[in-house]
């Protein structure tokens, strides 16, 4: 008798594989169990167990496995589900969501390079012999591959001592993330346990410090706050007693008060406020709704304009499913994970809450897979992004998923190109559970699907407490041209307006969409663009370091006044971004603070976090940025938001295009306003009468919505086709040119009454020395997904069985953003 299971392997590759093992082995193993299995030449993976059987190979002899990592299942039969799911309908190879689902740290190879964790105190006493003596290797170089500790160990079997170094954080992968996000950490005080725990403890204190006025008053400024607190931040202590720093700092000496610090992702906030949320009568009315909605229906959006109050309902809703014991997965755009709602929720469930978050390092990814995989109480409530559909959820009841229309949500590469709301509609599906969708400017394909009475849908048209909508003002750029109104990017208007808020204490947000100084320079004399030598696309300059750089590969050179073509030396900046706006308000306001917010100046550790905290605590009083400041932040202090063209995002070449300026101009213009002061809203604009600016003007969601609607179902777009872009690419133009029609007309051969556009060359049609075409590939509604996507394979099948063809390397893109 021979037996059988059969693997995944994390390679790019579509299928299981099958393996031999023991009775006993067989007898152990089950679906969800990682082994060690030899692969290709000498070298070993990391698989996981699908399937059990006694079905001889008809094709090829099976192998041994090497050895078994797990004691019990580490990827739950759900899981399995959902990334067969994820592979048949996003067209990716099984192996590739294996990849993309489980931290890295769980799939050991032959070639993955370990090191020391130099962030732990390692104590020998817990290692085993085989444990120690890798430990020693290490201490011995720096990092090593399991190759070598294989070599230096003389023997194969070093995975299980590695992995068990992983499980007790004693070494790490060696990873090449550069920035890892570290939560931010706060300082407490609490009162030495003899003060603390007697009775008599004040009164005695007191007495004690009878010669310190200074000390008695932080004392006294303790235990008023923690009457009404949890803990006690330093920070407020020394606030509230009107001390130093450094009369706290002697009591810590002398140990009447003691430090602690704590992470602010797990901080427990002051009960009394935090854990209080009265919701107010729109927002329960709008909680019962949505509670009604899921008796028929598993996906139901929450649409409540900007300041709603939506976070107050999830809160609420999260409770009474906590309260059911369920496992609530809560998803956020990557930008928005560190930031204030993450705080929000942290403060409101405390100890409930882990987060999940790409920035985390792998060890700390791997601590919450393993705590939701017990169902630990410690993640009853995951926050993450999109790749935290991925966890091993076993008793998952709902799925919160904020700011659904964000593109964000969907991967882009590599494969599994999945859309993270998409998939959790289908996770949810797979555990019966509920998913609530949150927006004020929602995605045309899901409030497509609430009219469809596909999904449910509920309304907050009114913001929180009377909080008015801010008004919008449009300026005519051309008038203002024409009257010489303008002084470089600002008109008067805006420059007035700017003047007046700051003059009131108040702060403003500036939103320009293009990073930079000026998005290309051009020769006046020949017009010619200095393009990337690598990409097809103009390098963007840079003032502040004088250089021109590609934003796709990063290739910098720096910039010349002289033309390389014509040798002119009148070669002028032309557009603006972030950096332009930043310089000229610099000019209008030498006095105040300016700081600018987009991806270059938000790569370091924590940049963003540090920007907006100083922004909260008014040390900024102009953020200039770009989308991302529209990202769901509240400033209470913001009354002004100024947008100084909004037509470079009218006229992206793109289905979406309009869609998006709308869902960006609102989602700004609702960073301004608050109880007591209306916003204001400045757009600039060449083309007030557009049909998107006025929808924004009069915050007509449903006006955008049924004229996108028309062109979509005009032009063969979402809703009512399903759009699936075929990327191919190659170093020689020739041989993809080639290829490319042989793939479009094999299509057209195969699918005669479709629509296939293509093979385009795309606007920018050369990143990083590759050529790129694509065809654009549309399934009507009408159509049978399933079947076509199979006849689609097998052309794609075909087509990589010519052997001229085979080097072209081909991506799917399902439901392309
Ligand atoms: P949204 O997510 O819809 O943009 P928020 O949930 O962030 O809106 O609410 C906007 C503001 O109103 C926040 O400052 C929030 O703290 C406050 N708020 C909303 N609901 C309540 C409530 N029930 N009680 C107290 N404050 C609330
Ligand atoms: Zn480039």
């Amino acid at each position: 008798m021979s037996f059988f299971i059969d693997v995944i392997i994390p390679l790019s590759l579509p299928q299981t594989f099958t393996y031999q093992v023991t009775l006993a082995e067989f007898e152990f193993l089950d679906s969800g169990f990682r082994v060690m299995v030899p692969f290709g030449k000498n070298k070993y993976y990391t698989a996981l167990v699908t399937a059990k059987h006694q079905n001889a190979l008809q094709k090829y002899e099976a192998k041994d496995i090497f050895l078994i990592l797990d004691e019990k299942p580490l990827v739950t039969p759900q899981q399995l589900q959902l990334w067969q799911f994820i592979a048949a309908y996003y067209m990716c190879n099984i192996g590739d969501v294996f990849t993309a689902a489980v931290p890295s740290v769980f799939l050991l190879q032959s070639e993955t390079v370990v090191q020391i964790n130099a962030e732990e105190q390692i104590s020998i006493e817990n290692l085993t012999d085989n444990e120690y003596l890798i430990v020693q290797a290490l201490e011995q170089q720096a990092s090593l591959k399991i190759t070598e500790i294989q070599q230096i160990l003389n023997k194969k079997d070093v995975f299980k001592p590695v992995q068990s170094l992983l499980e007790k954080q004693v070494i790490t992968l060696a990873e090449t993330v550069v920035e890892k996000y570290k939560p931010k950490q706060l300082k407490y005080i609490q009162l030495a346990a003899e003060f603390a725990n007697d009775k008599a403890g004040l009164a005695n204190l007191l007495a004690m410090l009878n010669r310190s006025e200074k000390q008695r008053q932080l004392v006294l400024a303790y235990y008023q706050l923690i009457a009404t607190n949890k803990q006690v931040l330093a920070k407020d202590l020394i606030e509230k007693s009107q001390t130093s720093s450094a009369v706290l700092r002697t009591m810590v000496t002398k140990n009447i008060f003691e430090e602690y610090f704590e992470n602010q992702d797990r901080v427990v906030f002051d009960a009394a406020v935090q854990t209080q949320i009265n919701l107010s009568k729109a927002q329960t009315i709008a909680l019962n709704q949505i509670q009604e909605s899921f008796s028929d229906h598993t996906t139901t959006l929450l649409h409540g304009v900007t300041a709603s109050g939506k976070t107050e309902i999830y809160i609420k809703l999260i409770e009474q499913y906590l309260a059911q014991n369920k496992q609530i997965l809560f998803l956020l755009p990557e930008i928005a994970l560190t930031t204030q709602l993450v705080s929000r929720l942290t403060a409101y469930f405390g100890n409930d809450v882990a987060v999940y978050h790409s920035k985390y390092s792998n060890n700390e990814r791997a601590e919450v897979w393993q705590q939701v995989l017990e169902q630990s109480p410690k993640a009853k409530v995951v926050i993450g992004a999109r790749s935290a559909i991925f966890l091993p959820f076993s008793n998952l009841g709902l799925i919160v998923i904020d700011e659904e229309h964000e593109q964000t949500y969907k991967q882009f590469d590599p494969a599994p190109r999945y859309h993270a709301r998409d998939t959790a509609i289908m996770l949810a599906h797979i555990h019966q559970a509920k998913v609530l969708l949150g927006s004020a400017t929602p995605s045309l394909e899901t409030y497509y699907n609430t009219v469809q009475k596909k999904y449910g849908k509920v309304e907050l048209t009114k913001r929180f407490n009377n909080v008015v909508l801010p008004d919008i003002e449009l300026i005519d750029l051309t008038e203002k041209y024409k009257r010489k109104q303008m002084i470089g990017h600002f008109s008067d208007k805006m420059i007035d307006a700017i003047r007046d808020k700051l003059a009131l204490g108040e702060q403003v947000i500036v939103l320009q969409n293009r990073r930079g100084y000026s998005p290309y320079v051009e020769c006046n004399a020949c017009g010619n663009v200095p393009h990337c030598v690598n990409c097809d696309v103009s390098l963007t300059y840079y003032k502040f370091s004088g250089n021109l750089r590609c934003n796709y590969c990063g290739h910098t050179e720096s910039f010349v006044k002289r033309c390389v073509k014509c040798h002119a030396t009148d070669v002028n900046t032309k557009g603006f971004g972030t950096e332009q706006i930043e310089s000229e308000l610099l000019e209008f306001f030498p006095n105040i603070k300016i700081a600018r917010m987009d991806q270059d100046t938000t790569r370091g550790k924590n940049a963003f976090e540090k920007m907006l905290d100083q922004f909260k605590n008014k040390e900024i009083d102009v953020l200039v940025g770009t989308q991302m400041l529209a990202k769901g932040l509240h400033f209470d202090n913001v009354t002004l938001v100024c947008v100084p063209n909004a037509d470079n995002m009218l006229h992206i070449p793109d289905f979406r295009s309009h869609e998006r300026a709308f869902q960006l101009l609102v989602q700004v213009a609702g960073r301004a306003g608050r109880a007591d002061k209306k916003g204001l809203v400045m757009i600039q604009t060449y083309n007030p009468y557009h049909n998107v600016i006025q929808q924004v003007c009069n915050n007509d969601y449903l006006g955008m919505y049924k004229e996108q609607l028309y062109e979509r179902s005009n032009f063969k777009y979402p809703p009512f086709y399903r759009l699936i872009k075929i990327t191919l690419k190659h170093k020689d133009v020739q041989k993809l040119k080639s290829g490319s029609f042989w793939l479009y007309n094999a299509l057209m051969q195969q699918f005669p009454n479709f629509q296939i556009l293509g093979p385009e060359e795309p606007a920018v049609n050369k990143i990083k020395n590759e050529y790129i075409r694509t065809i654009l590939f549309k399934i009507s509604n009408k159509e049978h997904l399933g079947n076509t996507k199979k006849t689609l394979q097998r052309t794609l099948q075909s087509f990589d069985s010519i052997s001229e063809y085979r080097s072209i390397k081909i991506s799917l893109n399902v439901d392309f953003y």
